[in-house]
């Protein structure tokens, strides 16, 4: 009887802290397995998986075609992750949203929900923070702190279409965090978030951005998805990108561009390589030349972008007819190349912003 007792207590400390599965992380496959397991019919596993992605069901009580028993069985064994809104600034121009959103464990991060003609797009977070150390990051400077995982993705999503009352059509991971520095969990999250069954996004509306991890673009290419692959490429050659952006050290620019080289030969998609063009550091005449010469023969798009200035690191945005200069010298190479449109200049729709201004005023 003792021992019966004991047993029980045991299960029910387990229960207690056991940690409970991360429902919205698995794909549907995964959750048609455990409702077999758990002597469930397999729709189940259908109508669940619908409210999850489809219907950004928030709990499992929002499941109203389940029965209220199956919402406690699956409350005792899983977890739905959420995002919740701290803060939110809508731009004036041009109704550019950025979020501040709290997580579970009391993190935060951010997104941005942007309107363009064609519908909308949203910028999400991979990371908690980024171990990249880029110098002209806001987040670079924050420090790491932890992965996201494809559910607090989805989330990001899933809570400012609900906010706004949008459906978004692109997405973008060039929000914090390094993406193939969360390699595992992104490719779920691109399941998942392309998938019939899920938000249905495919692949050719979704970017991803990157500092240079080569091995990562390597293994990319191999999966033939269909995605656009940006890279912050930032500088012409190793000795400005080397003072800007550490991972230069690991992989220097002949062995990134020989990886995107790689990736476009065997996804035919063009890469559009982001330059962040910093007053008297990497925008002179010289440095376009020497930045068209190295993208040659690579199917390229060049998206400049005026550096956002960050405090303390004393970088300025190049003048506008620095950045004119620039595009016309590229060019005429033949690379084809924009300035990229600021949307929500009024707001910090800089990622990394929002949230270090947030820690600074939450210190004060
Ligand atoms: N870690 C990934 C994606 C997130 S950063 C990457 O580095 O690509 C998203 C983009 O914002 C990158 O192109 C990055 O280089 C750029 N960025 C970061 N800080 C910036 C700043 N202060 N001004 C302009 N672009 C910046
Ligand atoms: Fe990380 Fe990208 Fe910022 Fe570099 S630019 S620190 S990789 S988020």
């Amino acid at each position: 009887m003792d021992f019966l007792l004991l047993f029980l207590k045991e299960c029910r400390f387990r229960s207690f802290f056991l940690e409970k599965i991360d429902i919205k992380s698995w794909n549907e496959k995964e959750l048609t397995e455990k409702i077999i397991e758990m002597k469930l019919p397999k729709f189940r596993a259908k109508q669940i998986y619908e409210w999850l992605h489809q219907k950004s069901a928030e709990s499992f009580a929002d499941m109203t075609n389940i029965g209220k028993k199956l919402q406690e069985q699956l409350d005792e064994i899983f977890v739905i992750r959420n995002v919740e809104i701290v803060r939110k600034q809508k731009s004036k121009i041009d109704g550019t949203a950025k979020y501040l959103f709290k997580l579970h464990d009391g993190e935060y991060i951010e997104a941005v929900l942007m309107q363009y003609h064609h519908g909308y797009s949203i910028c999400i977070s991979t990371q908690v923070g980024c171990k990249m150390g880029c110098t002209f990051c806001a987040t670079g400077k924050g420090g790491f702190f932890r992965n996201l995982s494809a559910s607090e993705m989805l989330a990001q999503i899933q809570m400012a279409q609900k906010d706004e009352s949008v459906r978004v059509s692109n997405i973008v991971l060039m929000g914090m965090g390094e993406p193939l520095d969360n390699y595992e969990n992104v490719l779920r999250f691109l399941e998942l978030v392309s998938g019939d069954n899920g938000m249905n996004i495919g692949m050719r509306h979704i970017s991803l951005s990157t500092c240079g991890i080569v091995d990562k673009i390597y293994d990319l290419a191999e999966r033939k998805l269909q995605l656009t692959l940006s890279i912050s490429l930032h500088a012409p050659n190793d000795e400005i990108r080397g003072q800007t952006m550490p991972i230069n050290k690991k992989w220097n620019i002949s062995e990134l561009l020989k990886a995107c080289r790689y990736y476009t030969n065997q996804t035919s998609r063009r890469i559009s390589f982001e330059y962040a063009m910093i007053d008297g550091v990497n925008d002179s005449d010289e440095a376009a030349r020497e930045l068209s010469q190295r993208l040659k023969g690579i199917i390229a798009h060049v998206n400049l972008i005026p550096v956002n200035p960050v405090t303390e690191t004393g970088f300025q945005k190049s003048s506008i007819a620095r950045q004119k200069r620039f595009v016309r010298i590229l060019e005429s190479s033949g690379i084809s190349a924009t300035v990229r449109r600021t949307l929500g200049a009024d707001i910090d729709a800089s990622c990394g912003q929002l949230r270090g201004k947030f820690d600074k005023e939450e210190c004060n």
